[in-house]
């Protein structure tokens, strides 16, 4: 029997290929996701930030008669309740819950009610 390398060369690209198409499928998915239309779009958008980043920003234990701005989240619509914990950002001071920003941020590195960026770095940048 004699065996046809070329066969078996055909075979590998054909799978290298099949490779390739579900990669790209699963990152059009992601795009499709968060709303985004191409995958050059979403890199675009993707300037979240880092947990390290994040875990920097201050958060509160919301009580009544503390002075924050906010009373309620802009995210979720929900009123701020009495031991739940509120991130407040540092250059707007608006605030919202820590688990509805966190999911934000990781996406965008704005704040959510006035767009204002979040890190210096990214205000110098735009400047
Ligand atoms: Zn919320
Ligand atoms: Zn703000």
């Amino acid at each position: 029997m004699i065996i046809d390398f070329r066969y078996i060369e055909a075979i590998k690209q054909a799978v290298t290929a099949v490779r390739i198409i579900n990669r790209m499928r699963i990152s059009t998915a992601i795009c499709r996701r968060f709303g985004f239309e191409t995958a050059e779009e979403a890199a675009a958008a993707s300037t979240g930030l880092k947990k390290e980043t994040l875990s920097r920003i201050p958060v509160v234990v919301y009580k009544s008669g503390l002075h924050i701005p906010a009373t309620d989240c802009p995210i979720c619509i929900g009123e701020f309740k009495e031991g739940e914990n509120v991130r407040i950002l540092p250059r707007c001071n608006h605030g919202f819950h820590v688990k509805c920003i966190d999911k934000w941020l990781v996406l965008q590195s704005s704040c959510p009610t006035c767009r204002r960026p979040l890190s210096e770095h990214s205000a110098n940048s735009n400047a």
